[in-house]
C-alpha cells in the first residue's frame, strides 16, 4: 500500500458551526493529489508540542517524533477548490487539538496525515442503526448523506446543547433522534440507543463514541441484538480523563485482553 503523506496546509476558514463546534477549513497545494472519497474518513492533524516552527520550516526539517497526532473526520472535500473541512468538538476540554482549533487563524500552518480508510454501512442491510457523539456527529452525518433514499432505520446522536444540533441529510425513512447532556460525564447515548424501537430484519450498525459509550453500545448490538460483526462498524473516538495517547493504550489492552 503506498505510503499516506504528510501534508503542510494553512487554515482557509474557521467559524463555528454551533455553540460547541468549529467548522475549520484547511487549504493548500499539497491538497492536489488529495483522494476525493476520503470523505467521512478520517485524517490526523500532526501537532507541535513547543515553540517548532510549521509555518517556517520543511517537513523534512521537522523533528515529528515530538509531535502528537490527532484524529478528525473528512467532513467534506473540495477537490478543485482544495478545500478539506473538518468540525471539532471545541471548547470544553484541554488537549493539543482542542487548544490548536480554539486558537487557529486563518494562514496558520498545520501539519496533515492521511487519509485512512472509510468505513461504512452495508447499504444491503433490511436496516441502518447509527450512533454518535459530537466527536463522531461529522462523521455519521457524512454515512447519513451516503445512504440510498429509501434506507430506513435509526440514528441516535448525542450533542451536548441543544443548539448543537445541526441540518442533517438524512432519508426520510431514517428517524434522526437526538439527545442533548451538556455534560460529557453523564452520558446517555447508549441508554438512548437502547430505548429505541430495534428495527426488523437484518440491520448494520455504525457507531462511534467515547470509550466506555462505546463499550456499552458494543455489549447491546453484538450481545443482546445478535448483529453480526461484518455488519457494523463501531469505534471509540476518545476516552473521557485520557489523551488520545492514553486512550489508545487502553484500546489495545481491550484488544490483547
Ligand atoms: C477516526 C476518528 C475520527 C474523529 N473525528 C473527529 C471529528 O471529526 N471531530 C472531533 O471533534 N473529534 C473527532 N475525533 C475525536 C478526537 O480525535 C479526540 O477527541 C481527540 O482526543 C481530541 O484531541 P485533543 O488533543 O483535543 O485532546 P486529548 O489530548 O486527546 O485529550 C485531553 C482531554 O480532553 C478530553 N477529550 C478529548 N476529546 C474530547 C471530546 N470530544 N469531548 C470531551 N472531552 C474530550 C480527554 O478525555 C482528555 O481528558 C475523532 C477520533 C477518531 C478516532
Amino acid at each position: 500500500m503506498a505510503k499516506r503523506p504528510i501534508r503542510k496546509l494553512e487554515v482557509a476558514d474557521r467559524r463555528a458551526l454551533t455553540p460547541n463546534m468549529l467548522r475549520i477549513t484547511l487549504t493548500g497545494e499539497a491538497l492536489a493529489d488529495f483522494p476525493q472519497d476520503s470523505v467521512g474518513g478520517y485524517v490526523k492533524l500532526v501537532l507541535p508540542t513547543g515553540d517548532e516552527d510549521v509555518a517556517g520550516s520543511e517537513i523534512e526539517q521537522l523533528d515529528l517524533r515530538s509531535f502528537v497526532r490527532r484524529s478528525f473526520t473528512v467532513r467534506s472535500f473540495d477537490a478543485a477548490a482544495r478545500a478539506l473541512v473538518m468540525d471539532v468538538v471545541v471548547p470544553g476540554h484541554p488537549g493539543p487539538a482542542s487548544a490548536w482549533a480554539a486558537a487557529a487563524q486563518v494562514g496558520d500552518a498545520v501539519l496533515v496525515h492521511g487519509p485512512g480508510p472509510v468505513k461504512g454501512l452495508d447499504h444491503g442491510a433490511d436496516a441502518m442503526f447509527l450512533a454518535a457523539d459530537m466527536a463522531a456527529l461529522p462523521a455519521l452525518a457524512v454515512q447519513l448523506e451516503r445512504l440510498p433514499a429509501d434506507a430506513r432505520g435509526v440514528a441516535v446522536i448525542e450533542v451536548l446543547s441543544d443548539a448543537d444540533r445541526q441540518p442533517l441529510q438524512a432519508p426520510p425513512g431514517v428517524d434522526v433522534h437526538w439527545v442533548v447532556s451538556p455534560d460529557v460525564r453523564a452520558s446517555r447515548l447508549a441508554e438512548e440507543v437502547r430505548g429505541r424501537a430495534w428495527p426488523q430484519g437484518r440491520v448494520s450498525t455504525w457507531a462511534a463514541c467515547e470509550f466506555a459509550s462505546m463499550k456499552q453500545l458494543r455489549a447491546y448490538f453484538y450481545q443482546e441484538r445478535g448483529v453480526a460483526r461484518e455488519d457494523s462498524y463501531l469505534s471509540s473516538y476518545w476516552k473521557l480523563d485520557a489523551s488520545d495517547e492514553q486512550h489508545k493504550a487502553a484500546k489495545r489492552a481491550e484488544l490483547e485482553g
